[in-house]
């Protein structure tokens, strides 16, 4: 410890001290002035500190002191102190006192700045083994905003995934915030606004007081109370995926370091993001026939058993659509396979466009279509196969300009007379009507039953 003596206890003097003594390697021999009333002398006493309110230039040849704080602005002290000091203290002026400080205080900063990174070091680390363990896209969305309200230190983040076929940016993760927040759940790109310049820039941007951003004029974030938010940009190989905010209900300061570690976040983000939309992919192949997009019979097998269920609990209609197209084999043999795959893949497209979202159009099996129509009885079912039949005619698809045509068997379970029916019990009786339009000629709609 270095033994410290302060003269001169008016405001330069409560300066030094008042910060020597927030280090504990200094100790506080004694305070001295000839003013009882000094700011020094109150600070001193308040911290129970000896105090001299005589001339104690005396005293300083007996005391063990290290050194000695002339705080006095006085040469005549200053001159008496250097005399006395001989070697057994040193002498400091207030000008040293400010170089030491200065010093100091570099010292702390730096300290608390390596306190700083490491604990958000800390952060990150937990936050990767979180994300690198979460399974569904819900644990993955809510693990990143979590991860980045410990980082900053604020109570609320929401994070929002970017499409970039229709420019919009979809919430899919908030913490903090009301509902009333989440229920704007997507939001466009306007050209020109805070969003478009998040995302084109590639560093996070950092708002600590929005009040000072008039251009800041978003209705949402401004009646839930925000005022201060880091916006984090998170940017793949390809492009932008979405950016990930945390808000805080007061103006901020934000520690610089805070950007290098809220990037590691991002990268981190990304990867997790990326991963968990691969994994939908796949999943989504394993559900879909490659050549027209559509779902597959294993997909509609599942869907099927499950819709009959709910139909005949609730007594609710259901409809199979099965569709074959007529004379494909001809189109293959006349134009090739390339051109047999073009067909499919139109009339795929056709029939997607014309059902309604709800109803399941699938790829049954070579050029055979099956569609499951909930909440659909016969009559309605029988209308849609026929708006179906005209539009697939319609369609120019052959270089000879000859039609194609499909045949279609309609059933409906309210027409199968037995208590419960399997998936596949209900598609053969679809099947039933099917071959029967293809005897009666095709390019007809047949009914199962009478
Ligand atoms: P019908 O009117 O009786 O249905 O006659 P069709 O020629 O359509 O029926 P058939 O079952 O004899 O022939 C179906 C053809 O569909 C045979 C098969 O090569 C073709 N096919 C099945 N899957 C594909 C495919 O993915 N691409 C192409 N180009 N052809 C396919
Ligand atoms: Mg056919
Ligand atoms: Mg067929």
């Amino acid at each position: 410890m270095v033994k410290v003596f302060i003269l001169g206890a008016g405001d330069g003097g409560k300066a030094v001290l008042s910060r020597l003594l927030r280090f504990n390697w200094f100790e506080i021999v004694g305070v001295a002035d000839l003013n009882p009333d000094a700011p020094a002398i109150h600070l001193a006493r308040a911290a129970n500190l000896p105090i001299f309110l005589e001339d104690p230039l005396y005293l300083l040849q007996s005391m063990s002191i290290d050194l000695v704080f002339d705080l006095t602005g006085n040469p005549v002290i200053r001159h008496q102190l250097i005399q006395i000091s001989e070697n057994n203290f040193d002498v400091a002026t207030g000008e040293v006192a400010h170089v030491l400080w200065d010093v100091i205080r570099e010292l702390e900063d730096r300290e608390s700045r390596i306190k700083q990174r490491l604990g958000e070091n800390q952060i990150l680390l937990e936050v990767s083994m979180i994300l690198s363990r979460s399974e569904t896209p819900e644990e993955i969305f809510q693990g990143i905003v979590a991860g980045a309200m410990r980082i900053t230190g604020m109570p609320a983040g929401s994070l929002s995934v970017y499409n970039k076929h229709n420019h919009e940016l979809f919430l899919v993760a908030t913490k903090g915030l009301s509902s009333e927040f989440y229920k704007n759940g997507s939001y466009p790109v306007r050209q020109g606004g805070l969003t478009e310049h998040i995302l084109s820039n590639k560093d996070p941007i950092l708002i600590p007081d929005l009040s000072n951003f008039p251009a800041f004029d978003n209705p949402v974030v401004l009646k839930e109370g925000i005022r201060s938010l880091i916006a984090i940009p998170l940017i793949a190989d390809k492009g932008p995926i979405g950016i990930l905010y945390s808000d805080a209900f007061e103006p901020r300061r934000f520690p610089a370091s805070l950007i290098t570690s809220l990037k590691m976040l991002a990268t981190q983000a990304v990867i997790a993001i990326q991963k968990q939309q691969a994994f939908e992919k796949i999943k989504d192949l394993s559900i879909r026939d490659p050549l027209t997009g559509l779902y597959n019979r294993r997909y509609l097998n599942k869907v099927l058993s499950s819709e009959i269920g709910r139909a005949l609990r609730l007594n609710r209609s259901l409809s199979l659509i099965l569709l074959d197209i007529d004379k494909f084999k001809r189109i293959n043999d006349q134009y090739g396979h390339v051109k047999g795959d073009h067909v499919l893949q139109a009339l795929a497209e056709c029939f997607e466009l014309m059902i309604r979202p709800y109803d399941i159009l699938s790829r049954f099996g070579g050029e055979e279509f099956l569609i499951l129509m909930s909440e659909t009885d016969e009559h309605k079912a029988i209308a849609s196969a026929e708006r179906l039949r005209t539009a697939a005619a319609k369609l120019d698809l052959l270089p000879d300009g000859s039609q194609v045509t499909c045949s279609f068997g309609v059933c409906t379970l309210g027409r199968i007379e037995k208590e419960s029916i399997s998936p596949k019990e209900f598609i053969e009786c679809a099947d039933q009507a099917l071959y029967r339009a293809k005897n009666a000629g095709r390019n007809r709609v047949c009914t199962y039953g009478n």
